[in-house]
């Protein structure tokens, strides 16, 4: 039987989250998911809570803790979420310089000094312009940074939300010149799209991307993905990856994309 992979699991490594690696990897097991990928916010933005708190050293000893202690059958993977890499390359290097990881995704949470996932941002000015400069952010990353995954496209709803907004825009009916250039950019690159199913368990309930950009990400030919709950704590660990898959073969992409040594590794959806 095909298992899920949870590639976007959060644990007391990152500042924000509270659950352990050994005690998410045996809930893993007991889930019968195929897999996770740790992820530890590796942050520099300046106004970012967890601004400078990645430690690698400790990062390993608790990934090595877990392997150490899961099921056999259960595959472990080592990865990082860098913030807004293509502006804090230089701390980056030095917090992860002579490490190895599975798999770095790439992160937007700021543009400017605006947090993107607080309501603040959007009450002042034109909420639609701030998407469109967060999705201009994502298109620099995705063209100049070295990542392997595209963390959240879309999160910016959360803000929006929080702000009473609607949030039922369609960026590819907005801006598909832009949609277009972000979704051949990861193509060329090879870097998964991330179907990440946090918004799932918010009132905004739809996945970060939306099935829109899906549907179109899927159009222009792109099939590396990877899916992830964004799990920090409980009761939402590994919250909305059934319905994440769903969507996904609803789109005709029918695998998701896991890592080893920065290698992808396509495994068929249940
Ligand atoms: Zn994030
Ligand atoms: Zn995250």
């Amino acid at each position: 039987m095909n298992r899920l992979f949870d590639m976007h699991v959060h644990t007391t490594s990152s500042p924000d989250a509270g659950i352990p690696e050994e005690e998410l990897a045996f809930r893993a097991s007991s889930n019968g998911l195929g897999g996770v990928g740790f992820v530890a916010h590796v942050d520099f933005h300046p106004m970012d809570y967890c601004v400078g708190a990645f430690r690698a050293d400790s990062y390993d000893a608790a990934f090595e803790r877990a392997l150490a202690e899961s099921d056999a059958g259960l595959r472990l993977m080592k990865g990082i979420e860098i913030g807004e890499p293509h502006r804090f390359g230089d701390q980056i290097a030095r917090a992860v310089a002579g490490r190895s990881y599975d798999f770095v995704v790439g992160a937007i949470h700021w543009v400017g000094n605006q947090q993107i996932l607080d309501p603040d941002p959007f009450q002042h000015g034109d909420p639609l312009e701030l998407v469109e400069e967060y999705y201009r952010e994502l298109l620099t990353m995705t063209r100049t940074c070295d990542i392997d995954v595209l963390a959240h496209a879309g999160i910016c709803r959360r803000g929006m939300c929080r702000a009473g907004m609607d949030v039922s825009f369609d960026e590819t009916a907005l801006w598909p010149g832009l949609m277009t250039e972000l979704i051949d950019s990861l193509i060329q690159r090879k870097i998964a799209l991330e179907v990440n199913t946090s918004g799932l368990r918010r009132p905004e309930a739809v996945t970060y991307p939306t099935q829109k950009v899906l549907s179109l990400f899927s159009t222009l030919g792109g099939r590396m993905v990877t899916l992830g709950s964004d799990t920090h704590s409980d009761p939402w660990v590994f919250y909305g990856l059934s319905e994440g898959s769903r969507l996904l073969r609803a789109e005709g992409i029918d695998s998701a994309t896991v890592f080893e040594g920065r290698k992808p590794v396509a495994v068929p959806l249940p």
